[in-house]
Order: C-alpha cells, then structure tokens, then sequence
C-alpha cells in the first residue's frame, strides 16, 4: 500500500489493523559515468515498494536527497547537511504516529545517511514514541554480494550498478562500464582506507577521479535481479518480525 496513491478512509482502515510504516530514504548523487544520480532513491523506493506489495504493509513517499556532501564535487549532486536531514526525518516521523504508526522501517540505499538515521532511531526509541530501524540492503546479503563479486566497491560499483540494470536499465550507460572501473578506485580494500588506524580523507574524490569504485564491468542484470530478490525477503522477514511485536516490548527496558 503506497501511502500517497491512498484517499484517507482507505488510510483509515490500515491505521485501524496496523501500526507499521516503511519509509524509502536515498540520495541524489554522483555515481560515476555511468549510473544515473537517482541510483541510490531507485534503490531504496523498489525494495520498499516491493516488500509493501508482499507484506501489505504502508509505504511512505521517498525521500530523494539526503548526507551526500563527500560527493559534492562532482556535477548535479544534491545534498543537505546532516542536522536539517536528521531534523526533517525525525520530524516526519514522529508526524507519522500521530496517525497511529507506532514503529518504522527506514529502507535505506545510502551509507552517508545510516549514522544519521540511526541517531533518529534513538531520539524516537528514548522518549517512546516510536520504534524505529534503519535497514540497509546490502548489509541484509552479505554472503551473495561476497560471491557475486571479486570487487563490489563502496559506492557505484558493480553491485549497484547490477541492481539499477536489473531495476532501470535504460539509465545505464553499459558502454562506460570499462571506463568507470579504469578511472575509479577498482581494488578496495580495507587497509587502503586506513592511515595508522585513521580515515585521513573526507570526500569521495579523494580517493577515486571518477567517484566510484569496484569494478563495473562484473555488473549484469541477473546479478541485479538476485541480488534484489534475496534482499527483498531479508526485508519482508524483517517486516514480519516487527509486526509481531507487541507494543510493550518495543519501548526502551526500565532503570534497573
Ligand atoms: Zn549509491
């Protein structure tokens, strides 16, 4: 159920029976010569439509723009900083519940907002009014995204890019798939981040020219299309679980 397709008595009939709510969150960003910006909000927005069709659960409108000032130096992309995010989404939320939603799954498609969203999480959890989680897909398969590719990067490497040719492919531009790898960041490893046990650097660019990394061209829309499906019952699962819970157990425990 897509929350803003609904007219209200519709809406008032779910609010009756349910109290859960998934809320799609991306970003509008760089991603290399080859995917388009939307690729993380594609993302976030098909899973979570997706698991509302199966579950029947409500799914929010997307929030398109989110923490992307470490890409801020690449043409187009789009971004707030982090307090107005954290703000607008805490907002929105504790909005939602005044309706009756009483717990909240952020579907998430972007590593820059996972800190901030779940800083939001604690602010509702803390004064209980609402329980709130941050899911984000690929943490959700970790073992398929490890098989599937020798280098599945960070940001805009083959693992997003399977996924957007599987979800959209006609914003794909399959002829720079060599050239994202070739002048990207394509062999990642944890120890090239690291300084001594530091991240010395802030933005994407100073790591890679083209502001992606892994390597684009083990992409494919089967890929894409595995990939997408194990996460989908990641999140139904997870959906499934949440709306068992009973009210009480999901407010913070007591002092001792
Ligand atoms: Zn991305």
């Amino acid at each position: 159920m897509y929350l803003a397709d609904e007219a209200w008595p519709d809406l008032e009939a779910y609010f009756e029976t349910e109290s859960l709510a998934l809320v799609p969150l991306g970003s509008t960003e760089q991603h290399g010569p080859a995917l388009p910006e939307a690729t993380d909000h594609l993302i976030a927005e098909a899973f979570a439509r997706e698991a509302a069709d199966r579950t029947g659960v409500l799914c929010t409108p997307t929030v398109n723009v989110g923490v992307s000032s470490h890409h801020r130096q690449f043409h187009g992309t789009m971004w707030v900083d982090a307090p107005v995010f954290r703000d607008y989404v805490e907002s929105f939320s504790r909005n939602l519940t005044y309706h009756g939603i009483d717990r909240l799954v952020y579907v998430n498609a972007h590593g820059g907002n996972i800190s901030h969203l779940r800083e939001v999480g604690r602010r509702l959890h803390e004064d209980g009014t609402a329980y709130t989680i941050e899911w984000m897909w690929n943490d959700s398969i970790p073992d398929l995204v490890e098989e599937l590719f020798d280098q599945p990067g960070p940001h805009g490497g083959p693992k997003e890019t399977s996924v957007i040719q599987f979800l959209r492919p006609e914003l794909v531009h399959d002829d720079r798939l060599e050239e994202a790898r070739d002048d990207g960041f394509s062999d990642v490893f944890e120890e090239s981040y690291l300084r001594n046990g530091s991240r010395t650097f802030y933005d994407a660019i100073d790591n890679t020219e083209n502001g992606v990394l892994g390597d684009q061209t083990d992409a494919s829309a089967e890929k894409g299309e595995q990939l997408f499906e194990a996460a989908t019952e990641q999140l139904v699962e997870l959906i499934e679980w949440l709306r068992a819970r009973d009210a009480e157990e999901l407010q913070p425990a007591l002092h001792v």
